[in-house]
């Protein structure tokens, strides 16, 4: 259970892939942001959008860092859509458990979408990790 009012947890799976102790599909990093592909994807070219700061929801982000994560959604939702050939995207962030937040560090999720293709459930089967390697390379490469 994710509430709004946690204390950052060190050991969850962003911050581990934060720190290099856990793979990630990467597509983007700063100083202040990373990108890499949803591994649960709800669509391909799922991608998500993390600050480096330790916040669990929005309500612990410096104006700072949203602004760079926001900076860094902007960079990569046009490769995004080009590299799997979008009409469309969605931009969506989960705050606590009840908003279905499932991993407590702060992301943003960008989706691409397309006439007629619903989305995947949430978090629920993963990719295979040559697709997602293959998506990232198309989609740094649009960068
Ligand atoms: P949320 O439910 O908004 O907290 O979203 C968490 C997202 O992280 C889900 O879309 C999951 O599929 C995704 N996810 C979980 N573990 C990993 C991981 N190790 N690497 C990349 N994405 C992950």
């Amino acid at each position: 259970m994710i509430n709004l009012t946690d204390a950052y947890d060190e050991q969850n799976i962003f911050a581990k892939i934060l720190r290099g102790e856990l793979p990630s599909h990467k597509l983007y990093e700063d100083d202040a942001t990373l990108a890499f592909m949803d591994i649960m994807p709800q669509v391909a070219g799922h991608t998500l959008v993390i600050p480096k700061q330790p916040a669990v929801t929005f309500l612990d982000l410096t104006a700072e860092a949203a602004a760079s994560v926001m900076a860094t959604a902007k960079l990569l939702a046009p490769a995004i859509i080009k590299a799997v050939e979008a009409p469309g995207f969605m931009m969506a962030q989960l705050n606590s458990s009840y908003a279905g937040q499932t991993v407590p560090h702060y992301h943003m999720h960008i989706l691409p979408r397309h006439e007629g293709l619903e989305l995947k459930f949430h978090a629920r089967d993963p990719e295979d990790m040559d697709v997602l390697a293959a998506l990232a390379e198309k989609i740094r490469a649009e960068l």
